[in-house]
């Protein structure tokens, strides 16, 4: 059984972790447009260069710092989008999962 004195030890811990998995996000690649998933979903590091008769639902002023699965802010010039994990994509970016942000 947990003890509530070993659960509040097991808080700090679980903040450093969550730390040191988004520095690693941080320091990730950035998707490669020919990365085979890249390339199905038509994702683009310039979102104005996406393939609009491939991808009629694209639209201007659609980035991937305005989309839902978007987890950087959207003024960094990349960072972790939840479709393609362990990379960054770029904040100017796009790609066909494209989801407006609420
Ligand atoms: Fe960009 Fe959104 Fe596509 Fe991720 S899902 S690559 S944030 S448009």
């Amino acid at each position: 059984m947990t003890s509530r004195r070993s659960f509040i030890q097991i808080i700090p811990l679980a903040g450093a972790l969550a730390l040191v998995a988004r520095s690693a996000v941080a320091g990730a690649p950035n998707v490669d447009e020919k990365d085979p998933q890249a390339a199905a979903l038509g994702y683009v590091a310039d979102a104005t260069k996406a393939n609009k008769a491939k991808f009629p639902k694209y639209a201007a002023g659609q980035v991937c710092g305005n989309c839902q699965l978007y987890q950087g802010k959207a003024t960094d010039p990349a960072g972790p989008c939840a479709i393609f994990a362990g990379k960054q994509v770029s904040s100017k970016g796009w790609c066909s999962a494209y989801t407006k942000k609420a």
